[in-house]
């Protein structure tokens, strides 16, 4: 069992999909847990119910981490609440997919800010305290887009490429601190962002995946629980295909 007692996790985007089992999966395993969230307070409020029940502790915190201002209040509210931060899980994502000949300026803009600009914010607001400490993880959510490209998601795919340049930077940069920086690279899993994609892309899909079944958000949660564990502690600037074995 991983041991992450009086660790405390800040999670983007925890209020739905794979950012919640994250959360859940990183209290189970000890840590405290800041839940952020954008627009589903409802959603966030149950995911933290969920983890004080079974005796964890967290707190819930709106932000949008594409905007300096509201990650400097999340960083503000982690201290306050918790006093540091130890692990960095950088979630939040959004998708606006289209054929590239379609695709707006605005489509483009919303994805690199929230999927890579927000990554960036809030690295940066994290490494403060990380660095005092000279400990940290962070672990950056990419995508099996970002090192194959995905026809019909050229700004995901550019924004979750980018991704991978950020951790391994940042992963040079942070080496003596023994701050450890990796990426994960999940490809198909079962959530919200995927529910309304066409049959015919699911099936396909489906048929590529060499362990024949998709993606569940705790899949990705246990890989992000070792990366942030002592466990780990030897492995940074790495990209870790979640996948299910689709991008083999
Ligand atoms: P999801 O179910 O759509 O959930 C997205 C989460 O991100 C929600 O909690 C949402 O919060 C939050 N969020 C969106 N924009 C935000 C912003 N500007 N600031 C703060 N939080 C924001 O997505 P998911 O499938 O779990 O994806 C999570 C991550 O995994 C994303 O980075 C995604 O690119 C990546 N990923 C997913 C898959 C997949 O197959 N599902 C594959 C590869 C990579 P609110 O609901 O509160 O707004």
């Amino acid at each position: 069992m991983i041991d992450l007692t009086d660790r405390v996790a800040l999670v983007t985007g925890a209020s739905r999909g794979i950012g919640r089992a994250v959360a859940l999966k990183l209290a189970e395993c000890g840590a405290r847990i800041v839940i952020n969230y954008n627009q589903n307070a409802v959603e966030a409020e149950k995911v933290a119910e969920q983890i004080r029940s079974q005796g964890g502790q967290c707190l819930t915190v709106q932000g949008d981490v594409a905007l300096a201002a509201d990650v400097e209040r999340i960083f503000q509210a982690t201290q306050q609440g918790f006093g540091r931060v130890d692990i960095l899980v950088n979630n939040a994502g959004v998708n606006r997919d289209t054929l590239i000949l379609r695709m707006s300026e605005e489509d483009w803009d919303e994805v690199m800010a929230t999927d890579l600009r927000g990554a960036f914010l809030c690295t940066k607001a994290a490494l403060r305290s990380m660095m005092r400490q000279r400990w940290g993880r962070i672990i950056n959510i990419g995508s099996l887009a970002g090192l194959l490209g995905n026809a019909g998601q050229a700004n995901y795919s550019a924004a979750k490429a980018g991704l991978i340049g950020l951790t391994k930077a940042v992963a040079r940069e942070m080496g003596s601190r023994e701050i450890t920086v990796n990426a994960l690279a999940p490809g198909f899993i079962e959530t919200d962002m995927t529910k309304d994609l066409p049959q015919s892309l699911k099936d396909e899909a489906l048929h590529r995946i060499i362990l024949g079944r998709p993606g569940k958000p705790e899949d990705v949660a246990a890989a992000v629980a070792f990366l942030a564990s002592d466990e780990a502690s030897y492995i940074t600037g790495q990209v870790l295909a979640v996948d299910g074995g689709l991008g083999m």
